[in-house]
Formats: C-alpha cells, structure tokens, sequence
C-alpha cells in the first residue's frame, strides 16, 4: 500500500484529488496521512468527503477513514464503472473540484458516463465552471475525449445549490499535447456574472476590465443568473488564443469593491500577456495529470505554483513518468513528461 503524506508542499486538498484519481486509474491502494495538513481547517470537509464517495462508488472501491474532519484514509480501488451518476456536496463546497477527483478515470476507456454534479459551481479558490467548459476541457477534447458540459444553476458561496452535468466519452488511448505557444489572440471577451446584487456591479466591473484591458465594447458581457439560489458574483476575462483560452476571474465578496475585484482579474491578466507562456498558474496545475497520462507532451507557463510542484510529486508516486522542468524565458517555464 502507498502512503502518501497530506502534508507534502502545500499540503492542501489537491494532494487528495490526485490520489484518489490515479489510484482509481491504477489500481494502487493508497493511505493518506495527515489530510489538508497545510490548511487553517485540516481534514476532510465536505467537498472532499463527497470526492472520497463519487471515487469509491465509480470505482467500487474499500475506503476507512471517510469522515467530516478525518485526517486519515485509506482506499482500496475495485474496477471503474462507466455509467449515470449524480453527486450532491451538500454545502456550497466546490462542485467542479468533485469532478477533478473522478474525471481522469473516466475519461480513459470504452463506455460513456454521465455525472450531475450538485454543490459550488462558482467558488474562490476552485475552478469556476466557466474555467472548465472554456479553457480546460477544450483541451482534454484535443486529447481525444468527448466532452459536453451544461449547466442548470449556479452556485456562489455560501448558498452553494449549483448543478451541472457532464458527459465523457472516453478514449483508449490520450492523444498527447503540445502546448509551447499559445499563438496570436483572437479575442478579449470579460463576462460579469451577478446573481440577485445590483446591476451596476456589474457594469462597475467592465468599464475597469474594459479600460485597463482595452476591451471593446462589443466584448463586455454584463449576465445576470435568475437561477441561483445565493447572490454571488464574478468577473471573469478569457483570453482566447490561436492553441488555447485562459479564463481569468475575480470573486465579488462583502466588503470588497467591484473595482477591487476587477483590478485583481486585471493584475492576473496583465501578468499572464507580459508572457509568452500557453498556461496559467492553475491551468498548470490541471494540465499535469492528463500530460502524465498521455506518458508524453509538454506546456509553457508562469513560474510554478505550489500547488503544480506538490501535484508533480504526488503523481510520480503513482505513475512511472519523468517531469522535465525547464526555465526557457524571463518569465517562462517548460513542464514536459517523458516516460522511461
Ligand atoms: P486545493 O487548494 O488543493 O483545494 O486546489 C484548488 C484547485 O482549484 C487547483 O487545482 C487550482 O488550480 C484550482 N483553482 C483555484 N482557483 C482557480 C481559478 N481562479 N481558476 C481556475 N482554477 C482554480
């Protein structure tokens, strides 16, 4: 049995995620000690506990330890099952970071599966679903698998009561990906997303993403969401380009003016076109377990995040690849996987 410590670089939920995917994909019992280590809440919460069930009933797996609070768990995988399966996380917990626990198996085999997916569909820190259906899908649709996505409400922290669904059909074998340059940029879009708070942040937020980013008009998108339960709002921008999109987004919070929160999208935004670099610091991260099960491939990004170091370790605990880690610019950094 493998034992992985929780604890390791930032220590965070991730470490778990992983796991749990690639021990779905290999077959490998794992022991998780010191779970979410790193964090002010240590242990499983909710969003974790319901990432530990949708991998233990998609993989028919044995699992100790499957607790609120829990800093321990041990998992013993079975075969993975395609098929319909719905998860519900409860509290306003990330919902899209259930789907990073089970995506990867799913998206290697014959069958196809369908996942409704109930919880945060739009929270600080996790992939906000219009990440994944723009930027990071998109990508695993290059790799080969068929993905649709669509969503039926979303879900801002704390009210959470988000759903969405995803169907994937699987590939026997990942096509790799190369992604050194992102190419030319064909369009600046920036959404604002508000949900039950007042128009005008809304219209705040754009003419600072707007002016600051040199946006046209034509590409500022104010949306108004009549189906989530909870306010909540974001900004996002999407820098699309000729190989790949980045979706960039600041979370509206008490306190906090739209302005603020269109300046922090513009700071991450601005940091990643100063570079020639394809990925951003959390496509990075995501980038890194599709590439190391392609068993090849590479991509350019920003200098490596804690989270993209400490995911690199755990995913050569489970598999046998190289992660090839290269400075090539002032502001660029090559991942690349080989597999001896
Ligand atoms: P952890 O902090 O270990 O729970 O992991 C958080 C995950 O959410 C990582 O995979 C990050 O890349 C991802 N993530 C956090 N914030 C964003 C964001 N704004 N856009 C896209 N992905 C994000």
């Amino acid at each position: 049995m493998l034992i992985i410590d929780g604890s390791l670089g930032e220590g965070g939920g991730q470490i778990l995620r992983t796991s749990l995917a690639l021990s779905l994909i290999t077959g490998q019992p794992f022991r998780i000690e010191n779970i979410r280590a790193g964090r002010k809440n240590p242990g499983l919460l909710r969003q974790h506990l319901t990432g530990v069930t949708a991998a233990t009933t998609i993989g028919n797996a044995n699992v100790t330890g499957d607790a609120i609070g829990s800093t321990q768990l041990t998992f013993v995988p079975g075969e993975v099952k395609a098929g319909e399966y719905s998860f519900a996380v409860g509290t306003a917990g990330s919902a899209t970071l259930v789907l990073q626990t089970v995506l990867p198996a799913l998206m290697i085999g014959t069958d196809v599966t369908t996942l409704t997916l109930e919880g945060g569909t739009h929270n600080p820190f996790a992939p906000p679903f219009d990440f994944l259906q723009k930027s990071f899908l998109p990508i695993l649709k290059k790799m080969g698998i068929g993905i649709e996505t669509s969503i039926e409400k979303h879900g801002f922290y704390p009210a959470g009561g988000g759903k969405f669904s995803i169907k994937i059909t699987p590939a026997t074998q990942l096509k790799p990906f190369n992604l050194i340059e992102r190419g030319a940029i064909t369009a600046k879009i920036a959404r604002a997303l508000i949900a039950h708070i007042p128009y005008k942040v809304a219209e705040r937020e754009l003419s600072v993403l707007g002016r600051k980013l040199e946006i046209p008009e034509d590409y500022l998108h104010p949306n108004t969401i009549k189906t989530s339960p909870g306010p909540g709002n974001v900004a996002f921008v999407e820098i699309e380009s000729q190989h790949v999109t980045e979706v960039f987004s600041g979370f509206g919070e008490r306190g906090v003016s739209a302005e603020a929160v269109a300046n922090s999208v513009v700071k991450d935004v601005r940091n990643y076109l100063n570079s020639e670099a394809v990925a951003g610091e959390y496509l990075a991260d995501q980038l890194l377990i599709p590439m190391a099960l392609a068993r090849s491939g590479s991509f350019t990004t920003l200098p490596l995040s804690e989270h993209s170091k400490t995911n690199i370790e755990v995913i050569k605990q489970f598999l046998e690849v190289d992660f090839i880690v290269e400075k090539i610019g002032t502001r660029e950094w090559k991942i690349e996987v080989r597999s001896p």
